[in-house]
């Protein structure tokens, strides 16, 4: 029977199924997919096909295509990788002007990962309640950066939320970002992606950080990537403790290809092998100096590169 794969804990995996059930199941460890070199063979977002045996046992068996998934940056295994999630329409940065900042590097690495994974991405800026007139000057202008480039962006702040719920079905720009598909919600540890959550779904399905800390501080919420159901078309993956993204098995004349500002510039280099760090007649040098490509992408492009450059010769 096919099924989506909602849940993973590392040794098995949570399958729903067309008729609302959902099934524990199992992978062979001799099962392996061809052409990716990963620690999970399954991920989050999967559709596979599952077998059971007479003892009761759910295996699967099978594993369809995917649209696209989307890679965590393992940590400390050069070649190892972990896939977050697979089949995504849409992933969504929830992102904080303050309390806590989130650096526009932070950001850029984010769309640029989504960039090479060819999976659609939007901005969702939280907290908006906090904001004084210079950081609501801020949010303006990184809207403006981020719509330039046609990532659709929100301003919202999830505590509203979390008190008028029903304003999230009708009014809230929340019903734009998560209807109809699967969207993959991430964050930096304390922008309020679990108040959001929660918001969403009118009920705790996140501990938020207010609630965890308020327990024990060495517990850990939850580990493993979960899918939620909204509503029958509608799905939204947490990604917990996701610190950053990965660009796996790039060249570094290819990083430009995943920023789409400095891509556009980048046909009217004189080199076409240009990477933009200075070169003779590189147009994207002559366009940041113009102010026609911001600086902090211009900076976020480099921090790349110089990772690239590192990993080359560690
Ligand atoms: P997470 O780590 O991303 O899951 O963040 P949490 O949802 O745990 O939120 C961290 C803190 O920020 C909590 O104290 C929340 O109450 C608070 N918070 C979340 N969203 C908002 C918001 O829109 N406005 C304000 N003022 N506080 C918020
Ligand atoms: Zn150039």
């Amino acid at each position: 029977m096919k099924g989506l794969v909602i849940k993973s804990t590392g040794t098995s995996y949570g399958v729903y199924f067309e008729d609302g059930t959902i099934a524990d199941c199992h992978v062979k460890g001799n099962f392996r997919i061809r052409g990716i070199r990963s620690t999970n063979p399954v991920a989050i977002g999967d559709y596979v096909e599952v077998t059971t045996n007479e003892d009761g046992t759910n295996w699967i068996t099978e594993l369809y295509d995917r649209k696209n998934y989307i890679i965590r940056r393992a940590t400390n295994l050069s070649y190892a990788s972990h896939i977050l999630a697979a089949n995504v329409d849409m992933a969504a940065l929830i992102v904080t002007i303050n309390h806590p900042k989130t650096s526009t590097t932070f950001i850029d690495r984010f769309l640029a990962t989504c960039e090479a994974y060819r999976v659609p991405a939007c901005l969702i800026f939280n907290k908006i309640d906090l904001l004084n007139e210079e950081e609501l000057q801020e949010l303006a202008t990184l809207r403006q950066l981020y719509e330039s480039l046609d990532y659709p962006t929100y301003a919202i702040s999830a505590l509203d939320l979390a008190s008028s719920p029903d304003s999230l079905i009708t009014s809230s720009p929340l019903y734009d970002i998560f209807h109809n598909r699967v969207t993959l919600l991430s964050g930096n540890s304390g922008v309020g992606k679990s108040t959001l959550l929660n918001a969403i779904f009118g009920k705790d399905i996140a501990r938020t950080g207010a609630i965890s800390s308020a327990h024990h501080k060495g517990m850990h919420t939850t580990t493993f990537s979960e899918m939620h159901q909204w509503d029958d078309s509608s799905w939204i993956i947490d990604t917990p403790g996701i610190k950053g993204f990965g660009l796996l098995d790039v060249e570094k004349e290819e990083i430009s290809h995943y920023f789409r500002d400095i891509f556009h510039v980048s046909r009217d280099c004189r080199y076409s092998n240009c990477i933009h760090t200075g070169e003779p007649g590189c147009a994207v040098y002559q366009a940041v100096a113009k102010g026609e490509i911001a600086l902090s992408r211009y900076e976020s492009y480099l921090s790349i590169l110089d990772d690239t450059q590192e990993s080359k010769y560690r």
